[in-house]
């Protein structure tokens, strides 16, 4: 079933969202991003003449009631978003009559979900190595089941727009599914249009597809990179990996950031590439600083030649130019992680290369695709997040999808 096919009037529906919202010590939310998000699904919903049920976790209160973590606090916020009045379930697994009393064009907004440990399904208070363990965790499961049956009794059909806990398989994010046939249960808006994301990058390639890695550490995104070196035809490797392969080749990086035992993956990555005729793009030269603040003294020096005491803080400008070399003729853009400490503003000009070479790239109808935390932050920065055909909301979710992993509330949904 999809959201668009589906006759919502009469109908309750009980959305996932992720409305795990960043708020500040007296709980005004920081950034509403999240909540925007959610807004094409759930006002389609109100407009069609259903009610809906909506629920989501916020921070981790791991499996205790939590007032700090209480969606409470997001209430109005959600109202206003809306333009609907909306009412609130305290207790999320006792709210059978609230959900019975909604009426068509109403909104009812559960408490946080993870106030019961029974949505993320992991047993809490006993540790893994305890001969318990094994049991608990059986009973978990079955107490989870049960939960989920729970919420999935409120409503007529389940809606998944949460495309950010996707790579979870909770009670609410696909346990859930269980409960409703293929014709009662789909993707919201959000999950639709960041799934065809992924799939315009692993599947429906146009080439050339270069794809930008950057951030600190080659460990965490290895998995992606083995992915994407068997579709990719430029792969550019940034930010501070670039160190650990310049040491991985024999070079000097000084106090630059570094992996050493990962110094023989960074060769079998460089093998790699070469055998699959990957043009693998790796920071010949790079901006040093003395000290890692903004107002640390700079030089440009090669990035195998990194005098003692100084570390590899951005990329050069021989460096930004082979970047934006490999973006500019490309048809379609991967971009995750950042080319340098790009939280100082004196060390931003590699990512902004990349940045800009993407919009010029994605003004001429390539497809780029922008997403993992940091990366998001830096075209924020840049003030350039509508020059580039998608921003993904999914970190984890995101990353899991580009590594080929089948995300849980996908396949609950779509099998
Ligand atoms: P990640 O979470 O692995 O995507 O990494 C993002 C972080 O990598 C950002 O906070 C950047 O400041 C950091 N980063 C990028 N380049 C460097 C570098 N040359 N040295 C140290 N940290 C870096």
């Amino acid at each position: 079933m999809t959201i668009d096919n589906y006759k919502f009037a009469g109908q309750k529906a009980i959305v996932r969202v992720d409305f795990n919202v960043p708020l500040d010590e007296n709980g005004n939310i920081t950034d509403d991003t999240r909540i925007r998000g959610a807004l094409p699904t759930l006002k389609k919903i109100l407009a069609d003449g259903g009610a809906l049920i909506i629920m989501s976790h916020m921070g981790k209160p791991k499996g205790k009631v939590n007032p700090k973590f209480s969606l409470s606090q997001i209430k109005d916020a959600v109202a206003k978003a809306l333009g609907a009045p909306v009412l609130f379930a305290p207790d999320c697994a006792k709210a059978q009559q609230a959900a019975a009393d909604l009426k068509p064009g109403e909104v009812l907004l559960l408490e946080n979900l993870r106030f019961y440990a029974e949505e993320e399904g992991k047993p809490v208070g006993i540790d893994k190595e305890d001969p318990a363990y094994e049991q608990a965790k059986k009973e978990m499961k079955a107490s989870q089941k049960e939960f989920a049956k729970t919420l999935a009794s409120y409503a007529d059909c389940y809606v998944n727009d949460a495309f950010g806990t996707a790579h979870r398989k909770h009670a609410s994010t696909a346990v859930i599914a269980d409960f409703f046939d293929a014709d009662h249960k789909m993707l919201g808006y959000l999950m639709e249009k960041e799934v065809q994301a992924v799939d315009n990058i692993l599947s429906n390639i146009r080439r050339p597809f270069t794809a930008i890695m950057g951030g600190s550490k080659v460990s965490t995104k290895i998995g992606i990179i083995e992915n994407l070196m068997d579709k990719v035809d430029n792969l550019i490797l940034c930010g501070g990996m670039t160190y650990t392969f310049a040491k991985a080749q024999g070079g000097k990086i000084g106090n630059s950031i570094c992996e050493d035992d990962k110094l023989d993956l960074a060769l079998d990555i460089i093998a790699q590439a070469k055998a699959k005729g990957v043009n693998l793009v790796l920071g010949s030269d790079c901006v040093a600083a003395d000290d890692f603040s903004n107002d640390a003294h700079t030089q440009v020096v090669p990035a195998n030649d990194i005098p003692d005491g100084w570390e590899g803080m951005d990329a050069g400008p021989e460096t930004r130019k082979a970047f934006a070399e490999a973006i500019e003729g490309a048809k379609t853009i991967l971009w995750n992680g950042p080319a340098g400490v790009f939280e100082f503003d004196n060390f931003t000009d590699g990512s902004r290369a990349i940045a800009e070479a993407i919009a010029k790239a994605t003004a001429q109808g390539a497809y780029s695709l922008i997403g993992g935390g940091d990366s998001v932050a830096c075209i924020n920065k840049f003030g350039m997040a509508d020059q580039v055909s998608y921003i993904s909301t999914g970190g984890g979710a995101l990353l899991e999808a580009i590594e080929g992993k089948v995300l849980p509330g996908v396949a609950a949904i779509k099998g």
